[in-house]
């Protein structure tokens, strides 16, 4: 008999909502583990560098969670709350805000709330174990091991089921092997190399695209953050957390253009003088941001995984490549997931089939309510990428129509209606290209999602489907790089 019914790999942001889930829908009968190789003092750190995040959420993706399996996250998880996020063009003529309402989380504090949570509900915590692989029976899988951080012996524990959220660079998922339709490694171009501060200041002159006290500020700029964006996400009057992303072959490519040696500390560093409202910047040094004011980490930018179970295996989160590509915003997907995954393990262990096919529903759950537009945003934030700054300030400019902005908030591709326009004039070749560009990935996007409506009802139709899409993707890549040339 398994020690479990379900393990979670990585007691993370994911992990400690996906446990949850499963024991609010499971009327907490189920026996679940956490594994985590940190301390029980530093819980949900995802490396030695801190809980390296901007801290920013939508009320939406909060909402979604609390509405379902009834976790309210209040303060002091909740730091700050802000209005919406705003997108700044590079020449700051044009802001577009998306996202609604929403919080500045302290990463910290939240997981040991977390934890304190699911230990009442009776969820058991393992930690200090680092975890190097799955055990499987045949091509099931029935278990976790590792090593135990402080004994150095091994460590091992067996599941019905074990729901991978060890983050970005799951050992996990690139050593998975019961499954070919389980992505193992990403592209380098879908990461960004990303870093912030936590800082107290002393507010300087009033300027609101650079700081503002309600709004989550980003800053598109191939100069300061080449294929990534800038932020400055507010958490008091005098609190920010402020950081920046880059693309590393595109950091490479701006470097060569200005003649620069730059990389992701020394932009940081930049970002941060140049803002004319933080003077006399200090990284806190409060308790709950002690081991957490500086860091750099790495974030993909892709659509999640194309298929996210095994035999029983599932993924969770970062792990599933689950952030944005448009934004990077991985907490709302991980919420969202986390808690449909729930449903799913509970409906699983119900039915007693944690096979390929007994998992298959949460591939469907996910794309129906999120993942349905994650390769379409994947395509245009590889366009954007390839434009210039004049480009992406004309093309907010000129080429966003009410019912864009409105798409863009609400985190969906633009149609971009507004260029097929008779009468629509776009002056100079430079435009044009601008205008193609939008027009190209907002036909693909259609596609796409399209595509993902379709998406196989069981493990059957997976081949299939898979190769018309990668064929499509492909294709669509070559077409946008081209757009850089
Ligand atoms: C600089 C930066 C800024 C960001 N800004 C935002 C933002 O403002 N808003 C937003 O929504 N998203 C943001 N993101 C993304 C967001 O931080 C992640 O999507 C989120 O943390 C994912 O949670 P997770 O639980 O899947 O993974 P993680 O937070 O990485 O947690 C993984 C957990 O698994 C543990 N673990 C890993 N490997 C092992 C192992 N081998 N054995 C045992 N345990 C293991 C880790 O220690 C950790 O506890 C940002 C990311 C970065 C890097």
């Amino acid at each position: 008999m398994a020690d479990y019914d379900v393990i979670i790999a990585g007691g993370g942001l994911a992990g400690t909502i996906t446990a949850q889930a499963i024991s609010h829908y499971t009327n907490q009968n189920a026996k679940i583990l956490v594994v985590d190789r940190n301390s029980a003092m530093l819980p949900g750190r995802k490396s030695l560098s801190g809980w390296v995040c901007g801290d920013a959420c939508s009320k939406e993706a909060v909402d979604f969670m609390t509405e379902r399996i009834k976790v309210e996250w209040t303060r002091p998880e909740i730091e700050h709350d802000v209005k919406g996020v705003m997108a700044f063009s590079p020449d700051k003529e044009t802001a577009i805000p998306f996202d609604g309402a929403g919080y500045m989380l302290n990463r910290q504090k939240l997981p040991e709330i977390q934890n304190e949570r699911c230990q009442k509900m009776g969820i058991d915590f393992e930690f200090e174990k680092n975890l190097s692989g799955l055990i499987y029976e045949g091509q099931q899988v029935v278990g976790v091991q590792g090593t135990d951080a402080k004994t150095s012996e091994p460590f091992k524990k067996t599941a019905k089921l074990v729901i991978d959220a060890t983050g970005v660079a799951s050992m996990l998922r690139n050593g998975l092997k019961n499954s070919t339709k389980v992505e193992k490694r990403i592209d380098r171009r879908d990461l960004e190399s990303t870093g912030r501060y936590i800082m107290y200041f002393e507010p300087g002159q009033k300027e609101l695209s650079e700081f503002d006290p309600d709004y989550c500020i980003i800053h598109l700029d191939q100069d300061i953050a080449p294929g990534g964006y800038g932020w400055v996400f507010p958490k008091a009057d005098n609190k920010v957390n402020i950081g920046l992303g880059v693309e590393k072959s595109l950091l490479e490519r701006r470097n060569k253009r200005l003649g620069k040696k730059d990389n992701v500390e020394s932009l940081m560093k930049e970002y941060l003088e140049r803002n004319t409202v933080i003077k006399n910047p200090t990284l806190s040094q409060d308790p709950e941001d002690i081991n957490n004011n500086t860091g750099i980490f790495q974030v993909s930018v892709r659509r999640q995984n194309d298929c996210m179970v095994s035999a029983g295996y599932m993924m969770v989160g970062d792990s599933a490549w689950m952030p944005k590509p448009i934004d990077a915003g991985g907490i709302g997907p991980a919420l969202i997931a986390g808690t449909i995954l729930g449903n799913n393990v509970a409906q699983a262990l119900e039915a007693n089939d944690v096979s390929e096919a007994g998992l298959w529903q949460y591939n469907l759950d996910f794309i129906k309510e999120y993942g349905y537009k994650t390769a379409g945003l994947e395509l245009f934030r590889r366009l954007v990428q390839q434009m210039t700054n004049e480009q992406i300030s004309y093309g907010m400019k000129h080429f966003l129509g009410n019912m864009d902005v409105e798409s863009i908030s609400k985190g969906e591709h633009p149609d971009f209606s507004g260029l097929g326009k008779l009468g629509m004039i776009i002056r100079g070749a430079m435009n044009k290209t601008v205008a193609d560009g939008l027009r190209y990935t907002s036909k693909e996007n259609q596609w796409l999602v399209e595509h993902y409506n379709n998406y196989p009802k069981d493990p059957s139709g997976f081949d299939e489907w898979n190769k018309t899409l990668h064929g499509r993707m492909d294709a669509a890549f070559a077409k946008v790089e081209a757009f850089g040339k």
